[in-house]
Parts: structure tokens; sequence; C-alpha cells
């Protein structure tokens, strides 16, 4: 493959967007270095880069293309929305409409207010537990990922419950004091952090199920005891809902694990591919947000009509009989083949999958948590990374990530991304 266009706008890019990039997971530091491939059309599950390469796309650029690139039923949607003004500053119908769609789905959410991000629907269901609870601390799991705000970008120390260092520079102790992380699927850490803070703790922030250091299902009854210790000391439950809802049911993953939170944040695939955040809960939590109560929150572009009725679009086709049954089977189909050529070729690769979205790890270890995720072996993900990439598949260049099936995919792209794993397992033997 030819990546002469690439390679020319990533060194014209560097020079005027900080490291070539607008998100620094697109750069493909973690995956050794080089251009990133530059995208210029998507197409159902393909995507086409500037030198006219074809790749099948498992990115879905980072979740949000579940109906695979430009769906017609959500270029309708957006092309509406241009034609009808953008943006009017005034409450529409479409984010009622919108509104009713996703608390039908979620029946969690009494009160819902959407905002542009997943960043901003996380920060925000924190201040408002903050000022629900009068409490400071919060409490979140080590490896997962809940956006770019100051509380969040906030790593574990090195014991099974510590307060936290900053993550970033730019982030302040003051604040990562703050913050208790301790490592996912651990109920005894959990509980003796409960035991040290929980009566300073605001919320414990998780994923339900885990996006962010591969897919990660939680053990049986994990959240069930999360729940149950957070508030017997009086803190809330948040499920940071950014990648699962509507991942892998019509719903969120509250649904599948049977533990409803209090505040949930949402985002990426609730927008059809268009900017959004979201985020909702209990009515007597939800009320404390202006303008019915003191903690603020507000949105130029929050609740657009382009936004909204791309999203309205998005779930209406998630809505189709038979959308989730179908990419799991296509999961199972990816799931069976790359196992098959780890088992031919004796590479060693675990394979975490939940319906559409699977994790390949490099590793014969079982992963449940993020020290485990961190342990695979990355040099060996990187080499992966650029097999599948010059044979046509865009995968995340990261070894945490998932990849994401949409309901574009068909027997014949997995059929043909088997054969890309198999040739790449066998020169990597
Ligand atoms: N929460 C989770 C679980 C996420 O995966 C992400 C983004 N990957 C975010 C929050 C932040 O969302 P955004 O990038 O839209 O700000």
């Amino acid at each position: 493959m030819n990546y002469t266009k690439s390679d020319a706008l990533h060194k014209e890019a560097l020079e005027h967007i900080v490291g070539g990039v607008n998100s620094p997971s697109r750069s493909y530091k973690a995956v050794g270095g080089g251009s990133p491939v530059a995208m210029e059309k998507g197409e159902g599950a393909y995507l086409y880069d500037v030198d006219g390469n074809r790749y099948i796309d498992y990115l879905a650029a980072y979740g949000p293309i579940i109906t695979g690139h430009a769906h017609p039923h959500i270029t309708e949607a957006i092309k509406q929305a241009a034609e009808t003004g953008v943006l009017y500053g005034t409450p529409t119908a479409h984010e009622v409409k919108f509104a009713k769609m996703i608390k039908e789905a979620i029946p969690s959410l009494d009160k819902v207010r959407f905002v542009n991000s997943g960043t901003e629907a996380v920060m925000t269901t924190i201040r408002v537990a903050r000022a629900y609870t009068g409490r400071d601390k919060i409490l979140k799991f080590a490896g997962c990922y809940h956006g770019h705000s100051d509380l969040v970008l906030v790593a574990a120390g090195s014991g099974p419950s510590q307060l936290g260092m900053p993550d970033s520079a730019g982030v302040p102790q003051s604040i990562a004091k703050e913050v208790i992380t301790v490592p996912f699927n651990d109920i005894e850490a959990f509980q003796i952090a409960m035991d040290t803070w929980g009566n300073e703790i605001a919320a414990v922030l998780a994923e339900p199920i885990v996006g962010n250091f591969g897919i990660v299902e939680p053990l049986p009854g994990f959240f069930d005891h999360v729940k149950e210790i957070a508030h017997q000391k009086g803190a809330l439950l948040i499920f940071d809902e950014v990648i699962t809802a509507f991942r892998f049911t019509y719903g969120s993953a509250q649904n599948i694990i049977g533990v409803t939170p209090d505040l949930t944040a949402l985002g990426k695939i609730i927008g059809g591919g268009l900017p959004i955040g979201a985020y909702g809960g209990r009515k007597d939590i939800m009320e404390k947000v202006a303008p019915l109560g003191p903690a603020y929150q507000a949105g130029t572009m929050a609740g657009n009509p382009a936004s909204m009725l791309s999203g309205i679009a998005c779930l209406e086709v998630l809505q189709q009989p038979g959308v989730y049954e179908r990419l799991d089977k296509l999961g199972a189909k990816l799931e069976a083949g790359i196992l098959a050529a780890a088992t031919k070729y004796n590479t060693p690769i675990t394979v975490n999958r939940l319906k559409g979205a699977l994790t390949i790890y490099f590793t014969n270890e079982k992963v449940v948590n993020y020290e485990q995720a961190e342990a695979t072996d990355g040099e060996l993900f990187a080499k992966f990374f650029k097999k599948m990439l010059h044979q046509g598949v865009n995968l995340a260049p990261s070894k945490y990530e998932a990849w994401f099936l949409t309901t574009a995919h068909t027997e014949e792209d997995i059929e043909e991304t088997i054969i890309a794993v198999e040739n790449a397992f066998k020169e990597l033997a």
C-alpha cells in the first residue's frame, strides 16, 4: 500500500496542529510511531484514505459509528438539520423526542440533560453528585477512562487502594487527592477503600462493562456489591456508559448486568457520529441541576438540532429487529476465526468479546483488570496493528482499545479480516 499523501499531510499537520492530531489517541505513538493514515471517505464498513487505499474499519471512530459510515437514514437526518438551521439557542421538539427515546431505553433515567461530549457528561455527573451529597471525593477504578476533565485524569498509587496522583501535567495535586482509585473487579480493595474514605465519597464512578482497557466484563455480582457498599456509606453510584450504551443491546450495560446506578453518563453512539453527550438519573438528584437547583451546567451547543436528529435516526436504525443478534453472530465468527488462527500459528492471545465488540490481548493470561491488560505484549500488538493496516484493516492504534463491529459489516468482511489476521499471525510467528 502507498501512503504518500498521508505522509505528506501528517508532515504539514505537524506544522499547524499540535502533534499533528486533534486527539492524542489518533497518533501512532503507542504503536512505534509513523504517520497516522488520513481518511477522506467512509461508506458502510469501509474507510478510504487520501491515497485511495480501502480499509475494513473496526475503529468505528472509537465507538460512535455503530451503523457504519454514512448510513443513509442518518445522512438524511443530518441533511434535514442543515436545511432547517443548525442552531437556535432555544428549546426544540427534537430534544424532547430524543430525551423520551433515551429514557424509554434506559429506565433509570428519570430526567436527562444533553451536552456535547462524553467528557462533559461525566464531569457533570460528578458535580451533581457532589452537590447532592455535599461531599468532595470520588472513587474510580484503575484503567477506566472517563474523559479528560481534571478529576478523572488521576491514576492510582501503587497499593490496592490509594489516593490519586495526577495523570496529566496541569491537574493540581489538590484535585488529585480527592480521587481514590482501586483495581476493577477487586471487591476487597473496594471494601477497604470504602471503609477508609467512604464517609467522604460523593460517588463511585465506573464503566459497568469496561471499554477502555479492552472489553472487560465485571465478575458476577461485582457491581451488586459495589452499589450496596456505596449506598451504605451514603455515596452515589455513577455509571459511565459513554462506550457501553446501545453497544450491546438497545439500552445500556446497566440493563445487562441488572444493577441500576443513581446517575448515568452517555455519549458516542447516541449522536450517530455527531458531537454529543448526555447525563441523567434519579429525579431528586437531577433536580439539583440549574435552573431547578444550585449545580450549574450549561452549553451553547447542547441539544443542537443536528446532533438530536442524527441521534434519533441512529437509535431508529438500532431499533430494527435482529440488529444486536447479528452483531453478536458476526462477533462470534470473528472471534472464532482469530482464535483458530492463533492456534494454527501458536500466537499467545486472549480474546475478550461481548456481542459486537472485542479485544485481542497478546497474552495467554485471562484479563479482568487493568494491571493484566497493561502486562500484555505491546510490542507484538504494535507489529500486529501495522500488519493489519497494510492489509486494509483499520484498528485502533493501541493495545487497550476494542474492535467495534457495525451493522454494515458482512460475513464476507469478517472472512477477509480473518485471512488478514492469519497472515499477520503467520508473519509474527
Ligand atoms: N467515558 C468513556 C467511558 C469513554 O470511553 C470516553 C471516550 N473514549 C469518554 C468518557 C470521553 O468522551 P469524549 O471523548 O466524547 O469526551
